[in-house]
């Protein structure tokens, strides 16, 4: 039974676990000094993050994050929660909409092979993998554990511009998971025709830390929550209490000592975790160096997971997602151009005025890079001549076309140059990189929640047997949603706050766009286009 009394442990800062706070405070209208927040990091950089580097030399993001609204009903329920203190607008999502009504995003060059612009507009499939594409969203989930897409689809497909056009934008590669793959395309159907151009993505006025982040963190603080920074959770308690278990206690260590306290979770307390993490061990490089990789010891975001898993095996499956870093792990950059010749070069490019640049391709790179370049200001303190891009390539293993090495080898002046030489301003080289700053970031497990997996290799948001706990985040299954989108993590928490405590409330469904006859239609139309 809730009292006054009970106490609200969460585990993990993450968009997650602040939305887990805000559920709370608003729906069940608890007091917000009843929630504490536990996290290992000292400050609020995790998976949404975007900061300066080293006083503001250069900025550092490990994406520039999208969404879209009819694919994201959750979200934009979310952000209408948190009240901005602005005159013109009440909560976060009229600042989206505005922001979004204003800035059109339209992407004229989503292909680039040999330093031209390809038509993207045909998905150029062969009949065969468009009869395996129909036959794949009809085929149920149970059907399809732990298969790859490369098991299903010829090599051809992969040489399609749909295929180019899906994976590089949700970042999947031929080894991840089939049933994931569907569930992506049955979520973006009502968009296909639209897979060229990215027309419905849209993307918040800043970075999302400061557009994000920082509102939820000071409505928050402004209702009382406890955060509690530098701790790690190292382990819980978890008894048999009848058919059911419950959390009793919960471990933990602070300040990176070694000594582990404890906290007693008492009858009327409950505990919402934050398992697995898509950017736990990442490291940034430098101006002269690339990231030291860090793979020696899994972040406790991990071991959590694995202790519980160990001894209570309905929760498992965390192995399944962090012992494949080959297959999991990424290299990203951040550049910073402190120079406005970049942007007078894009303008030239695109032959008009942009709010952004990208998502561009460049399909005949050995790397697979994929560039996005935001003309406005991405950051409060930005310089407005500077201009930020962020840029990926999805097979880092491999030797780039011009300077022969591999992406994890490389430092930022050969990652520039690559760059430059692809986009065809080459004759500008030096001046770019005398004035700019890039910083590259590996992150391991980046794409771990994209493995070949079964159902049960995630526990449900609140499994069966739990009397007081829940799980959070992009390691926990919430039946057709789509991983690796803040969208996930947030449903998570509505799900773990309303059916944990039992709330007459209806979690925020899933637009189903694949029931619509006229989507279909335009998608079976688009395919063939
Ligand atoms: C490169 C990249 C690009 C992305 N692009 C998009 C996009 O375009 N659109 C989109 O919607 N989403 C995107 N995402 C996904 C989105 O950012 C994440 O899904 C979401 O932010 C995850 O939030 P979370 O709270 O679940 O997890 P996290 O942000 O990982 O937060 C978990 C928190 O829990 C803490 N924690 C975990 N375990 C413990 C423990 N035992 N003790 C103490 N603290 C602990 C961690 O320190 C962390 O702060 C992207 C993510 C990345 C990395």
């Amino acid at each position: 039974m809730i009292s006054a009394k009970s106490k609200f442990y969460i585990i993990g800062w993450g968009i997650a676990g602040l939305a887990t706070a805000v559920y709370l405070i608003q729906d069940w209208i608890i007091n917000g000094k009843q929630i504490t927040i536990y996290d290992k990091a000292k400050r609020f950089w995790w998976a949404l993050d975007a900061k300066d580097y080293e006083k503001k030399d250069g900025y550092v993001m490990r994406w520039i994050r999208v969404f879209e609204e009819t694919a994201y009903t959750c979200t934009m329920n979310f952000m209408k929660r948190i009240p901005v203190l602005n005159k013109h607008h009440k909560n976060l999502k009229d600042n989206y909409t505005k922001f979004n009504n204003k800035n059109d995003i339209y992407f004229e060059s989503r292909l680039i092979k040999n330093k031209e612009v390809v038509d993207a507009k045909h998905f150029k499939l062969t009949k065969s993998d468009r009869l395996k594409l129909f036959t794949l969203l009809v085929t149920p989930e149970s059907k399809l554990d732990n298969k790859k897409i490369e098991d299903y689809f010829s090599l051809d497909f992969f040489k399609s511009n749909f295929w180019y056009e899906f994976c590089t934008v949700f970042a999947f590669e031929p080894w991840h998971s089939l049933v994931e793959c569907k569930r992506y395309i049955l979520r973006s159907i009502h968009s296909s025709q639209y897979f060229d151009t990215l027309e419905p993505l849209q993307i918040t006025p800043l970075n999302q830390y400061e557009s994000m982040i920082l509102p939820i963190i000071d409505w928050l603080e402004k209702e009382w929550v406890i955060f509690e920074t530098n701790t790690k959770i190292t382990n819980l308690n978890i008894m048999k209490s009848l058919d059911k278990k419950k959390v009793s206690k919960i471990f933990y260590k602070k300040n990176n000592t070694d000594t582990e306290h404890e906290i007693k979770v008492s009858k009327n307390d409950y505990v919402f975790i934050s398992i697995g993490s898509m950017v736990s061990n990442t490291t940034l490089g430098s101006m002269k160096e690339a990231p030291v990789q860090n793979l020696e010891k899994k972040s406790v975001a991990w071991t959590l997971w694995e202790n519980i898993a160990e001894k209570n095996p309905e929760f498992w499956n965390p192995w399944n997602f962090n012992s494949q870093i080959n297959k999991t792990s990424w290299i990203s950059y951040t550049i910073t151009f402190k120079n406005p010749l970049i942007k007078e070069l894009i303008k030239k490019y695109v032959n008009k005025e942009v709010t952004t640049f990208g998502w561009s391709t460049i399909i005949d790179s050995n790397w697979f890079m994929s560039i996005w370049f935001y003309l406005k200001p991405y950051f409060k303190d930005q310089d407005k001549d500077t201009t930020i891009a962020w840029w990926y390539g999805l097979y880092a293993d491999k030797e780039w076309n011009y300077i022969k090495k591999k992406m994890s080898e490389c430092n930022w002046e050969e990652i520039l140059t690559e760059l430059i030489y692809h986009l065809w301003l080459e004759g500008h080289l030096k001046e770019i990189i005398k004035t700019s700053v890039c910083i590259p970031c590996f992150s391991p497990y980046v794409t771990s929640h994209m493995l070949p997996k079964k159902s049960t290799d995630r526990p449900q948001v609140v499994p069966k047997t739990s009397l007081n706990f829940a799980f959070l985040g992009q390691f926990c299954e919430i039946p057709e949603d789509i991983v690796f989108t803040v969208e996930y993590s947030i449903r998570s928490a509505q799900i773990a706050v309303y059916k944990l405590l039992n709330l007459d409330k209806k979690v925020t469904p899933i637009y189903k766009w694949y029931r619509n006859p006229k989507v279909l239609f335009q998608a079976v139309k688009t395919l063939f286009r």
